[in-house]
């Protein structure tokens, strides 16, 4: 248990690190942020910065000496990097898990191997493969990058009578998957942490996730879903969780699937982090999703997840929305919150606002 004025060593430097240094400092303790963006959002309220490339070797030696333990804000740290920074400090959680959820065709595999569903999905690494794969799952399918994709980049929905070899070259001719469309009735997903001591696990109530265009726009929780529903969902976090040997806070998208009464679930992906759909907790539960996931990379014991208030709706400020920030900050209850981003893009995650119902 790392006491209070270590350090914890965050590789990223966006708005997830810098809502982790400000959980952290909370409870005494700093946050070194590694990020090759200079005017990264966390560079603004951390201990200590490192501006240096995931590659490169000497500043991340010198980063490992420098911290207690190392973790991340976002799974595209490069595996390499993971491994030299694990030689020297404990890095959590494990690059196994990194690994697993780096890749969308491991991540799919590594799901159904615990029985657990997925969407039905086949390996595309070619043109032709991709004409074989349709006729496995039809065309209402999705082609997804296995690697590197994010907010709907990364992938692209086949129509009806388009050319394969377009498709498949529109993604950069990258190894993919092709997945099949889920019927979902709503996305949901489970914010959870596991512990370092004794694999305590605890998860907050089950979310409900509205995109648009592919990106998160609002979270609500607890998520409209039957008790049975959002045990199950919870269960599978766990199983995911235990079976990766994971600490820290994780996060599993899930599609609900209507079959008369009966919901039925299916793992859309894991992100191996805290998570957008989690800033609710910062406003909404007792303790956040960032000081859940330092306590648990610090091996402290695990915070109470238990919600506050009836209903907690948290509104991510995309581009322009931003510009609103002068009435938010009028509005009784709005809890605003803002990533200090210096230049406003479409599309860009600048903020979030979260309200907490009690009626
Ligand atoms: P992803 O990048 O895999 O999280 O996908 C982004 C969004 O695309 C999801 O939140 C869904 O809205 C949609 N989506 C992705 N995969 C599927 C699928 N197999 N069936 C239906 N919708 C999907």
């Amino acid at each position: 248990m790392l006491a209070p004025g270590a350090t914890i060593g965050i590789l990223g430097g966006g708005q997830l690190a810098r809502m982790l240094a400000l959980a952290g400092a909370r409870l005494g303790l700093k946050a070194h942020v590694f990020s090759p963006v200079a005017d990264d959002p966390a560079f603004d309220v951390c201990a200590a910065r490192t501006q240096a490339d995931f590659n490169d070797e000497a500043a991340l030696a010198e980063f490992a000496e420098a911290v207690d333990v190392v973790t991340y804000e976002f799974e595209n740290v490069p595996a390499r990097t993971a491994h030299v920074l694990e030689a020297h400090r404990p890095v959590r959680p494990n690059p196994r898990a990194l690994a697993l959820t780096q890749d969308r065709l491991i991540e799919k595999q590594f799901v159904q191997s615990l029985g657990i569903a997925t969407a039905d999905f086949v390996a595309v690494d070619n043109a032709g493969a991709l004409a074989r794969a349709v006729a496995q799952l039809g065309r209402n399918s999705i082609l997804k990058t296995r690697r590197l994709g994010y907010d709907g980049k990364g992938q692209t929905q086949l129509r009806d009578g388009g050319d394969l070899a377009v498709a498949f070259r529109t993604l950069g001719g990258a190894p993919c998957i092709l997945e099949s469309v889920v019927p979902f009735e709503k996305e949901v997903s489970v914010v959870a942490a596991r512990g370092g001591l004794h694999g305590e696990f605890r998860a907050y109530d089950v979310s409900e996730n509205l995109h648009e265009q592919h990106i998160l726009a609002m979270t609500i929780a607890p998520a409209e879903i039957a008790d049975e529903t959002a045990t199950q969902a919870i269960d599978i976090a766990r199983r995911l969780a235990e079976a990766a040997d994971y600490v820290g806070v994780i996060a599993v998208e899930m599609f609900v699937v209507r079959d008369g009464d009966r919901e039925t679930l299916v793992v859309n992906e894991i992100a191996p982090r805290v998570h957008n759909s989690g800033h609710w907790t910062l406003d909404g539960a007792l303790t956040s999703q960032f000081e859940q996931h330092m306590r648990a990379v610090a091996g402290w014991p695990l915070g109470v997840a238990r919600r506050h208030g009836r209903r907690v709706e948290m509104r991510n400020l995309i581009g322009d929305d931003v510009n609103t920030w002068p009435e938010l900050a009028r509005e009784d209850g709005a809890c605003l919150h803002l990533y200090g981003k210096k230049e406003t893009r479409a599309g860009r995650k600048m903020g979030h606002v979260t309200r907490v119902f009690n009626d």
